[in-house]
C-alpha cells in the first residue's frame, strides 16, 4: 500500500492545489466538510478589503469595488459548480434563512397543497425551519411530514406541496438520486428544494439538467468561504416571475436607492436578497471560489472517491480498527466526500485524534466523521491519519478522562 499511496500522490492531477491553501504544518485536516480551510486568496483579499477598500475608500467602495453586486458576482462563480446557467444563483444569509424564503415561496406557488415532505435524519435546521413556517402559517397552510428514506417515494402524492431533501446526508454521507427524485416529484406536481450543504464543491451537480426548482447551499464547507460564510440560493429561471419571497428587504427591491415606500421585487435572482450583504464575509468566499475556477469537478470527484476507498482499504488491514463500524454506504458511488463510523466512544476517540493532529469531527450520538477535501489532502495524509487512529485504538488512550469532556461545538 505504501507504494500505491506514493503513486496515487505522484499521479494526482489536483496535488498542486494544496499550495492554494494555508494549512498548519502538523495537522491532517479531515473536517473540510464542517469548515473548509483558508485559501491564500481569501487571506489576501480580506486584508485588501479591510485595509484598502474599507480603510481608504470607505463608502465609495460600494461603487468603486462593486460591493453592491458582490452577492450576484459570487453566485455566478458558484453556478458552474452546480450545473446552473447564469442568473440563477445568489449569495446571501444562511441556509436556514434562505430555506425560510424558499419554503414560504414554494408553498405560495402551490394553492390547495400544504404538505412539506422531508426525511427523518435530515439536517435539523431544515426540519426546524419547516416547523417554524408551520407555526407561523398554521397547519392549514403548512404541514411537515418527515418519513424514513425508504418511504419517501411512496409519499409522493398530489397532496404534497414541497419536497425538501438534503442531497448528501450529513451523518452518513448517503447521496440521494437527485434526477430521479426530482422527476418523480414533478410527476405529482411537487416543487423540489435541495439542500446542497455537503454537495457543493464536493460532488458534480446538474441542477438545470435535473430541472430542480430551488436549492440552498453552504459557503463555509467545501467552498472554503470561512467561518459563517454566507450561503447561496439557486432558483430556476422559470420561477423568477412567479414568485415573491416574504423577506422583502430593500436589497431585493427593484431599485433600492430610489427609497420608495412600496416594495417592488427586483427581476431575476436578486429578488432573493434581503438586507445589506456582509462584504468582508462575501469577499472571503468570492476569493476562495477562484481556486475552483480551473477544477474539473469530475476529476475532483474521482480523487474524493479514491480517497475514501484508500481509507477503507487501509482500515481493513488493521484488526484494532474493526470496532469502528462504517455507517456510510459501502458503494463509493452512493456516498459523498466523507466516511462516518459509529463507536460508543466516538467523542473521546475524536478528541484523542485532535490532540495528535488529526482533525475529524463528532456527530451525536456516536459518530466520527472524516471529511475528505480533495483540493488540499494527499493520499499520504490518509495513510498518516490511519496510523494515528491505529495507535489511539491500540493504546486505548481515548479512555483518559480529559477526552470525555464535551465542549459547546462538536
Ligand atoms: C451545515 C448545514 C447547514 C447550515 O445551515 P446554516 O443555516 O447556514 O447554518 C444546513 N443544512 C445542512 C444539510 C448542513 O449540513
Amino acid at each position: 500500500m505504501q507504494n500505491t499511496v506514493q503513486q496515487l500522490d505522484d499521479n494526482d492531477p489536483l496535488a498542486h492545489k494544496r499550495n492554494a491553501f494555508v494549512l498548519p504544518e502538523n495537522m491532517i485536516y479531515l473536517d473540510g466538510n464542517s469548515l473548509g480551510a483558508l485559501t491564500r486568496r481569501s487571506s489576501e483579499r480580506v486584508q485588501e478589503v479591510v485595509r484598502q477598500q474599507w480603510g481608504q475608500d470607505l463608502i465609495g467602495g460600494w461603487n468603486l469595488h462593486d460591493w453592491i453586486n458582490l452577492p450576484q458576482l459570487t453566485g455566478e462563480k458558484i453556478a458552474p459548480l452546480l450545473g446552473a446557467k447564469s442568473g440563477q444563483v445568489i449569495v446571501c444569509d444562511s441556509i436556514s434563512v434562505n430555506l425560510f424564503k424558499l419554503l414560504t415561496t414554494a408553498l405560495s406557488m402551490q394553492p390547495g397543497r400544504v404538505r412539506v415532505l422531508s426525511e427523518q435524519g435530515n439536517f435539523p435546521t431544515d426540519l426546524y425551519m419547516v416547523q417554524g413556517v408551520q407555526t407561523l402559517l398554521g397547519e392549514q397552510r403548512c404541514e411537515l411530514r418527515s418519513v424514513a428514506s425508504e418511504q419517501l417515494e411512496q409519499e409522493f402524492t398530489e397532496d404534497v406541496a414541497v419536497l425538501l431533501l438534503t442531497h448528501v446526508n450529513f451523518r452518513s454521507g448517503h447521496i440521494h438520486d437527485m434526477q430521479r427524485l426530482t422527476r418523480l416529484a414533478h410527476e405529482k406536481g411537487i416543487l423540489v428544494i435541495w439542500d446542497l450543504a455537503h454537495s457543493a464543491g464536493a460532488v458534480p451537480l446538474t441542477l438545470d439538467l435535473c430541472k430542480v426548482d430551488f436549492a440552498v447551499g453552504c459557503g463555509y464547507k467545501y467552498l472554503n468561504g470561512g467561518p459563517g460564510a454566507p450561503a447561496f440560493i439557486y432558483a430556476a429561471e422559470k420561477h423568477h416571475s412567479a414568485v415573491q419571497q416574504p423577506l422583502s428587504g430593500w436589497m431585493g427591491h427593484a431599485n433600492p436607492f430610489a427609497f420608495t415606500e412600496d416594495y417592488q421585487p427586483a427581476l431575476g435572482i436578486k429578488q432573493f436578497l434581503t438586507g445589506t450583504p456582509s462584504i468582508l464575509a462575501l469577499a472571503a468566499l468570492d476569493a476562495a471560489l477562484d481556486v475552483f475556477a480551473d477544477v474539473d469537478m469530475h476529476q475532483l470527484r474521482d480523487k474524493s472517491i479514491t480517497m475514501t476507498e484508500v481509507f477503507l482499504a487501509l482500515k481493513d488491514q488493521h484488526a484494532e480498527l474493526s470496532e469502528l463500524q462504517l455507517i456510510s454506504p459501502m458503494d463509493s458511488q452512493c456516498r459523498g466526500s466523507q466516511l462516518s463510523f459509529s463507536h460508543p466512544q466516538a467523542y473521546a476517540i475524536c478528541q484523542a485524534l485532535i490532540t495528535k493532529g488529526v482533525v475529524p469531527d463528532f456527530r451525536a450520538p456516536d459518530i466520527i466523521r472524516f471529511g475528505f477535501a480533495p483540493l488540499y489532502l494527499s493520499f499520504a495524509n490518509i495513510q498518516q491519519a490511519i496510523e494515528v487512529l491505529c495507535s489511539i485504538m491500540q493504546e486505548q488512550s481515548f479512555l483518559q478522562s480529559r477526552f470525555q469532556q464535551k465542549r459547546a461545538v462538536t
